[in-house]
C-alpha cells in the first residue's frame, strides 16, 4: 500500500469509523468490512469437490445441477446469524458485494467458474426489494463479477410472490408454497448459468428457481453457489 492510499484510509476511517459487521470492533485502517479475527474464525466450508457435496445433494434426482458450492456453514453460532442479519436487513449492500470478491477469490483460484457465461442472482419480490433497498443476492453476485468478469442478469427472471418462512410445513405444504414463485420474462442467452442466493437451508426457493429457468430454456445448464448453506 502506497502513502497516499494509507493517509487516505486513515482520514477516512478519522472521518467515518468503521465497524466489524459480526462483532462491532472498531476497525483498523487494514481491515475492510470483518475484524481479522471474526475474519479467521468463520466457519468456512472447503468444498473440493463441486460435483458431490451438500449443495449438490440437494438437488440430486429433482434437477441436473453441475458445479455446486457454499462459502459458510449457517449453523448455530450467532455470528454467521449476525451477519447474514447486517447483509438482509441493516441497509449494506456493501457487505454483500465484499463477501461476493471474498468467495470469488477463493473459488477462482480453484477453478469452478471454467465455462459459466453469467451469473443470475434469486431475484426478490419488487415489493420485499423496495423495503429493503436491494437484493442481498445481487449484491452477492455483483461482487463475484467484480473478480471473474462474468455479467450479472438482471431483470431475465422475476420474482411472482413471497414465499412464506418454511420452518414448520410439511414436506407436501412445502412444496407447494415454492410452486410457480419465479416467471422467465425474457429468453436467456446463456447456455451456462451460475444461480446465486445467500442461504440455502432446504433448497426449495433455489429449485423452483432453476426450474423456472429449465422450463424457459431446456438445454441450460445450472450451476449454483451460495454464501451459506445450513
Ligand atoms: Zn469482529
Amino acid at each position: 500500500m502506497n502513502k497516499v492510499t494509507t493517509w487516505w484510509r486513515d482520514f477516512r476511517d478519522l472521518l467515518s469509523p468503521r465497524y466489524c459487521a459480526i462483532c462491532g470492533k472498531h476497525l483498523n485502517p487494514c481491515e475492510e468490512k470483518l475484524c481479522t479475527s471474526c475474519l479467521l474464525q468463520l466457519p468456512y466450508l472447503s468444498i473440493q469437490d463441486y460435483l458431490d457435496n451438500d449443495v449438490s445433494r440437494v438437488f440430486w434426482g429433482k434437477l441436473p445441477v453441475e458445479q455446486c458450492s457454499s462459502f459458510i456453514r449457517y449453523g448455530a453460532d450467532d455470528e454467521i446469524h449476525r451477519l447474514v442479519h447486517q447483509l438482509k436487513y441493516r441497509h449494506r449492500p456493501d457487505l454483500g458485494r465484499w463477501l461476493g470478491r471474498q468467495m470469488a477469490l477463493k473459488l477462482q483460484r480453484e477453478g469452478f467458474f471454467e465455462g459459466i457465461e453469467c451469473i443470475i442472482p434469486v431475484p426478490l419480490h419488487w415489493r420485499r426489494r423496495l423495503k429493503r433497498g436491494y437484493n442481498q443476492s445481487e449484491q452477492l453476485a455483483l461482487g463475484v463479477s467484480q473478480i471473474t468478469g462474468l455479467p450479472v442478469l438482471t431483470g431475465y427472471v422475476r420474482r411472482v410472490r413471497n414465499n412464506k418462512t418454511q420452518t414448520h410445513m410439511s414436506h407436501s405444504e412445502r412444496i407447494e408454497n415454492v410452486k410457480d414463485l419465479f416467471w422467465v420474462r425474457r429468453p436467456i442467452p446463456h447456455l451456462h448459468v451460475l444461480l446465486i442466493d445467500d442461504v440455502i437451508t432446504t433448497g426449495a426457493t433455489m429449485l423452483s428457481f432453476a426450474e423456472s429457468i429449465v422450463a424457459s430454456k431446456p438445454d441450460v445448464r445450472i450451476s449454483i453457489l451460495s454464501l451459506a448453506k445450513t
